[in-house]
Formats: C-alpha cells, sequence, structure tokens
C-alpha cells in the first residue's frame, strides 16, 4: 500500500452501509406509526451531517434534530426539506433566518418566546415561526418546569401563554431524559410520568393537534412508552451504545466511523531513544518507532499519550510518549515490514483487531459520544460502503 491508495495523511472513513444498517434497526424496533427525527447536531457526531442527513431520508428519516441554528441552516442549503428542529436556543436577533427557512425553534422559557415574538413582529414581512415547547420533567437543563418536577405553572397556562404570541405556531411539545442509559431507567420511568402527567394538564383535544416527543436513542430502544409520536435517536444511528450499562442485547448495532491514517516515518532506533514532548518515553531496546500525522488538533485525545493503541498491518501497536498537536508515535518494533505509507487504524477495525470509540472513552475518562464528535473538521470525511 502507498500513498497513492487515498492522498490524505488522515481522514475518517464514514460507513453508509452501516449508518443505515443502524436506522433500519431503529425502524423496525419503533415501527412505522412513530416518526423518527435522526439527531445531527455536532455535524452529525462528527459524522457529517450534510451526508448523513441525505442518506437518512433516502432510508426514511421523518426530521432532523441539530443544537444551533447554523446546523438547520446547513442543512437546509444543501437541500434537506424535510422538518428540522432546533434544541438550542435561537438568539432572537436571529429569528428571521427561523421564518425564510421553515426552521422549527425549541421555546424553553416565557423570557425567551417575548424575545422571539418581540423580534419577529419586528420584521417585515411578518412571517410565524412553528415551535415546539420544552418540558424540563428532571434533566435540569432547558424547559418549562413540569408540576410534577416542582413547577407550579399546569402545562395548559403555559400554553395559554402562547395564544398572545401570534408570530409563534406551537406544533409540538417535549422533554428530554437524565438518565434513560442507565442499567434500571427507574428515573427515566419517573421523569415519563411526569410528562404524561404535564401532557394530561393541557386542553382536551390539544394534545392531538401536538407532535408529542421524548425518547432519545436510550429511550428509543428500552422504554416504549416514551414513543409518543415521535423518537430521537441520536449515538445508536452511529452505531454506538448509549452508556456501557445498558443490555443493548438484541441491538445489533455497527459502528459508523472509523478513523485511519499513513504512516509518515518509520525509523529503526536503538535502545535509550528518547520520544516525543517531555522525553516521558525513552525506549528500553532496540526497536521501530513510526510517527502517525495525527494528533490532539485532530481530536485525538492527549490522554491516549502512551496509553492509546493503533493498528498497523492487523496488529496493535502502542502509543510512546506524548501525542503531539498533529503527530503521535507509535512502536512497531514487533511487526515486520513496516513502510512508510502504510495505512494505520487510530479507531475501528483492521483485520482481527478493533479499537472501539468505547476503548477510547475509557482510556480518556469520558464517553463515545465525545470521542466520535471530537474529530475536528480539518479530518477528511470519506464515505464508503462496506457491506457486512
Ligand atoms: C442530543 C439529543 C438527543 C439525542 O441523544 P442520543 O443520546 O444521542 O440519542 C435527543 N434529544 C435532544 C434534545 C438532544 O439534545
Amino acid at each position: 500500500m502507498g500513498y497513492e491508495a487515498f492522498p490524505e495523511p488522515l481522514w475518517a472513513e464514514i460507513d453508509l452501509c452501516a449508518l443505515r444498517h443502524n436506522f433500519s434497526a431503529v425502524r423496525s424496533h419503533v415501527g412505522k406509526g412513530v416518526r423518527i427525527m435522526a439527531v445531527v447536531k455536532a455535524d452529525a457526531y462528527g459524522h457529517g451531517a450534510v451526508a448523513v442527513a441525505h442518506e437518512l431520508l433516502r432510508q426514511g428519516a421523518d426530521a432532523f434534530g441539530v443544537a444551533r441554528l447554523d446546523e438547520a441552516v446547513e442543512l437546509r442549503e444543501n437541500g434537506i426539506t424535510q422538518p428540522v428542529l432546533i434544541f438550542g436556543p435561537t438568539p432572537p436577533q436571529k429569528a428571521p433566518l427561523l421564518a425564510r427557512y421553515g426552521i422549527i425553534q425549541t421555546v424553553h422559557s416565557d423570557t425567551y418566546a417575548e424575545a422571539l415574538q418581540a423580534a419577529l413582529l419586528a420584521q417585515q414581512p411578518r412571517r410565524r415561526v412553528q415551535v415546539h415547547i420544552k418540558v424540563d420533567t428532571g434533566m435540569g437543563r432547558l424547559g418549562y418546569i413540569a408540576t410534577g418536577n416542582g413547577g407550579d405553572v399546569p402545562l395548559g397556562q403555559v400554553f395559554a401563554g402562547f395564544s398572545s404570541r401570534t408570530m409563534l405556531d406551537v406544533c409540538g411539545v417535549f422533554t428530554h431524559f437524565a438518565a434513560s442509559d442507565a442499567a434500571d431507567p427507574v428515573t427515566a420511568r419517573r421523569q415519563l410520568a411526569v410528562f404524561e402527567q404535564a401532557l394530561s394538564e393541557l386542553p382536551a383535544g390539544m394534545r392531538d393537534r401536538l407532535c408529542v416527543h421524548a425518547a432519545n436513542s436510550a429511550a428509543t430502544m428500552v422504554m416504549p412508552g416514551a414513543r409518543f409520536d415521535m423518537v430521537r435517536p441520536g449515538i445508536i444511528l452511529y452505531g454506538l451504545r448509549p452508556s456501557a450499562e445498558m443490555d443493548t442485547a438484541g441491538f445489533d448495532l455497527r459502528p459508523v466511523m472509523s478513523l485511519k491514517g499513513r504512516i509518515a516515518s518509520v525509523k529503526r532506533v536503538p535502545a535509550g531513544f528518547t520520544v516525543s514532548y517531555g522525553h516521558t518515553h525513552v525506549t528500553a531496546a532496540g526497536t521501530v518507532i513510526a510517527a502517525v500525522p495525527a494528533g490532539y488538533a485532530d481530536g485525538y485525545s492527549r490522554l491516549l499519550s502512551s496509553c492509546g493503541t493503533m493498528l498497523v498491518h492487523g496488529r496493535p501497536a502502542a502509543v510512546t510518549g506524548r501525542v503531539c498537536m498533529d503527530q503521535t508515535m507509535i512502536d512497531v518494533g514487533h511487526i515486520d515490514g513496516v513502510q512508510e505509507g502504510d495505512e494505520v487504524v487510530l479507531l475501528g477495525r483492521q483485520g482481527a483487531e478493533s479499537v472501539t470509540a468505547d476503548d477510547h472513552a475509557r482510556l480518556t475518562s469520558t464517553i463515545n459520544y465525545e470521542v466520535v464528535s471530537r474529530i475536528l473538521a480539518r479530518v477528511p470525511r470519506v464515505y464508503v460502503e462496506n457491506a457486512e
């Protein structure tokens, strides 16, 4: 293998076959009667939002969820016409963009609702914006506090406040679980009960006109009662488990992202040879050290210094010394014939071996969500079809 095979030092391979597989696992799990809002915030957890959204549309995704206005606009500018919901607050002065692009905005408080209303009223021509109301049932983040969670305003009264906000068209209501990925999701069941009570506070008939939703990936998998009209899976679409505690048996997920590079340099070195910043690694015996063009500025965490593993020729090779901004060294002394330009796998499979996002998460004290979404923009995404 040489440079000609793929002319980038480092790239993230996104397996569309695995993405389709994970989506259809969700679809067959929830059935046809429940809409699927594919969560593609943070550039689809590092997988590339536009490509992922187009692929999932072809598979029957009904809507998309993002965190920020710019993420929603990117989808619209790239031909996605399905409903897009922004979970986080859009600055009111940018509210006209919501109207122009037909994007649904989450409203989490009366203060925010008033600011949106005022910003839209000031605009000519006047255009209304669709909103979903966020209810805090125990996440303690955004949303109107539900009565069952210590709030003192029944949901019906919250909704009544919107009758004078003529520029806001309330078409949905939702909540978010804090711990649906626990081994036993007791608190999520409590949140669900709190949400159902809040829904019961709505005037008769109103609930039927709203899109009601609650389930993230974990709840989509294990809480059928939390599906309502629509589910909002994110991490499972990318083939990763919502948490290590969860029993995911019966749910076949395939990781979508691999991180691969080409070895930049190979050198035979003597014993006592110092490697990388701080000289934290000194070779005990003669060996072969390879430099890999990936560093913490690519999202390869510096916490993997002297403890990460990469794969070369289908065999594990240990990270030696500190991860630099753009380079990382590995010891390949035990692997025959390693040459500059050879493929190295930082995340994913090579032969019988694999390095998973969960492995990186464990070594860097975080969760697999962060491992994939911290792979930064300078790493090109390459879309492939690896049928199994
Ligand atoms: C991120 C997010 C999701 C998706 O969560 P996963 O655990 O990745 O499935 C769903 N809903 C909201 C509001 C979110 O912020």
